[in-house]
């Protein structure tokens, strides 16, 4: 006989076991279905581990300037199992805990596959063991996404490895090939470049990957963005090859700040190649893998000892049987849903990564919620206009809202207010000046339609501007706002006064 449950959530990532979470405090009997590892992509081969390192080697990259603040440091060495170590004690604690949130909320965790037999029952395939069926009121499904394959560049475990290869490299590798030039890209890149890695840098971002996935197999070829890094020792020997088609890297984020970024990293060391072709991957001496790319400039060959390619993410939506409960999927995989999450069958909703929403933990995790409360009878819905967007670079980079360019697209007419962080006393004690605060608002209404911001902690203080925007703020309510002296935040009340055209410290 077969178990039955108010709500199954197939997958235990952030959308998966948030929404878990909340169903089970609506009283609802709730099962979750996790196949690999509880926590999802976030906790275990994403989000998580990706900061413990970004973290550890940008600490290693403040003791290398301590001087600066008079601080002599002598025989600084990178211990990089003791690194990974310390990735794999977070990773641990987390999912642990994440297991016990479960287990206090009254949730079952059921390890194994889960597809549908129907749209009320599913066939779960464990491990080890006999099969199991379960019989739900509701179904969520929160399977994630999986990495997305150049075609010509194979993932082989070892030298050609996705974002979740790189996470668990067991040594610095000498050189490293990055195709993508998105978030993922751009973050391990900076962690092996600070730990003297020379990495080469270069693909297709996420959003070209969602605009037209199948570009790259009709074509065989993709698009590369090319950054290479060059290690810390080698940055004062001269002038580096700096070759830019285009203008920006992070095609989804704001094109100032995007510029900003490709100018921060140029000047860490990245070379950009952009609008160049990877053709393929050869064998290369001394078991080296060689990068094939068409460029601007003719046919390129790039040796790496190892590739990273990270151009983008698929939902893993394939192998639930949706065709069986009559859901269908876009070209790309993604599942069609309303803004209760409910897809086109009704006791059957999706979050997260699988439906066509920017695909961020946070995101998925208040998906989450909205369709655990749709289920018990609430009338929650999704709301996206103040999603905020972090990339973990030195300086970060933070964005919530429109980019300057949808507002004008969209027909605003927008006043914008710019401080920088040179202006500002915190980020001059840090000596962390690089960096600002744009606020973009509507002329005629004074609301604040989006804020970027590159510089230090730029990723927490975004949450201000998100708050604002949530409330459907005015520039003039940041700028009238008590900020605490000194703090990097007082950047934002300044670029608020800047809207209106009174920056006290600029
Ligand atoms: P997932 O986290 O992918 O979880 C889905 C779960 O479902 C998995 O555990 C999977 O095993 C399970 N599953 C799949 N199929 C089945 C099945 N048939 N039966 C049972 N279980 C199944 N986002 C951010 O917001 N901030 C970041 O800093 C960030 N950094 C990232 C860094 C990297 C390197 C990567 C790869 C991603 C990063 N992301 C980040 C994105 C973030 O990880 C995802 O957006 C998020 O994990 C999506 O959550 P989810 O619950 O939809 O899916």
């Amino acid at each position: 006989m077969s178990e039955s449950v108010d709500v199954a959530v197939i997958g235990a990532g952030p959308g998966g076991y948030v929404a878990a979470i909340r169903a089970a405090q609506l009283g609802l009997a709730t099962a979750v279905i996790e196949r690999e590892f509880v926590g999802g992509t976030c906790l275990n081969i994403g989000c998580i581990p990706s900061k413990a390192l970004l973290d550890a080697t940008h600490l290693l990259a403040q003791i290398r300037r301590a001087s600066t603040f008079g601080i002599r440091t002598a025989g600084v060495e990178v211990d990089f199992a003791a690194m990974q170590a310390h990735k794999a004690k977070v990773v641990r604690m987390l999912t642990t805990g994440v297991r016990g949130l479960l287990r206090r909320h009254g949730v079952r965790l059921i390890e194994g596959s889960a597809r549908f037999e129907g749209p009320h029952r599913l066939l779960i395939e464990p491990q080890e063991g006999a099969v199991e069926r379960l019989e739900a009121d509701n179904v969520i499904i929160a399977t994630g996404s999986v990495e997305a394959e150049l075609p010509g560049v194979p993932f082989d475990g070892g030298r050609i490895v996705s974002s979740r290869g790189a996470l668990e490299f067991d040594a610095v590798p000498e050189r490293l090939v990055v195709v993508g030039g998105g978030y993922i890209g751009l973050e391990l890149g900076s962690v092996y470049a600070r730990l003297g890695a020379r990495v080469e840098l270069g693909g297709l971002g996420r959003q070209e990957v969602r605009d037209d996935p199948d570009r790259a197999a009709r074509t065989g070829c993709a698009e590369l963005r090319q950054v290479r890094i060059v290690p810390a020792q080698d940055r004062e020997t001269g002038p580096l090859d700096v070759l830019e088609m285009m203008d920006r890297l992070l095609p989804e984020m704001d094109r100032e700040l995007a510029a900003a970024a490709a100018k921060f990293l140029g000047e860490q060391g990245l070379h950009l190649h952009l609008q160049t072709r990877v053709t393929g991957v050869e064998e290369g001496e001394g078991g080296d893998v060689v990068v094939l790319a068409d460029g601007p400039d003719g046919p390129g060959r790039f040796s790496a000892e190892r590739v990273l390619v990270s151009i983008g993410r698929r939902p893993a939506t394939s192998e639930l049987g949706l065709e069986r409960v009559g859901i269908e999927t876009d070209a790309r995989g993604f599942i069609a849903v309303d803004h209760g999450m409910r897809t086109q069958v009704p006791g059957v909703y999706a979050i997260g990564d699988v439906v066509a929403t920017p695909m961020l933990a946070h995101v998925a995790m208040d998906e989450g919620v909205v369709a655990a409360e749709c289920i018990a009878g609430q009338s929650a819905a999704m709301e996206y206009d103040a999603v905020p967007a972090v990339v973990y670079t030195a300086p970060e980079l933070a964005s919530v809202g429109l980019r300057e360019e949808d507002a004008e697209l969209r027909g605003h007419r927008i006043k914008v207010g710019r401080f920088p962080f040179r202006g500002n006393g915190r980020a001059r004690a840090k000596d962390e000046v690089e960096g600002w605060v744009k606020i973009i608002a509507d002329a005629d209404s004074d609301v604040i339609l989006g804020v970027h911001c590159v510089g230090p902690e730029a990723g927490h203080l975004i949450h201000e501007a998100v708050v604002a925007m949530g409330y459907g703020g005015y520039a003039e309510d940041l700028a009238l706002t008590s900020h605490a002296h000194p703090t990097l935040a007082e950047a934002f009340k300044e670029a608020a006064l800047a809207v209106h055209g009174r920056p006290l410290h600029i």
